[in-house]
């Protein structure tokens, strides 16, 4: 089978989750998608559960919030 012809049957298994590893480190900036800063800026504790975690993009200073749910 030649080299240039691509497997259509490996595309889907090699499709990223987007979910997977993304609850750590804050993620990506909704704004740039620039890389956030390595630790929340801040965090709230909500109750039941929930934390609040803030976050700032150090390309262009946006910040926004992602909610944690902690088994308590
Ligand atoms: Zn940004």
């Amino acid at each position: 089978m030649p080299q240039s012809q691509a497997y259509p049957f490996d595309i889907p298994r090699k499709t990223p989750v987007p979910m997977n590893d993304n609850n750590i480190g804050g993620g990506r900036c909704p704004v740039c998608n620039g890389p956030a800063s390595i630790a929340a800026s801040g965090s709230k504790y909500r109750g039941k559960g929930v934390v609040h975690h803030h976050w700032l993009c150090r390309t262009c200073g946006h910040e926004w919030i992602t909610v944690l749910h902690v088994l308590v």
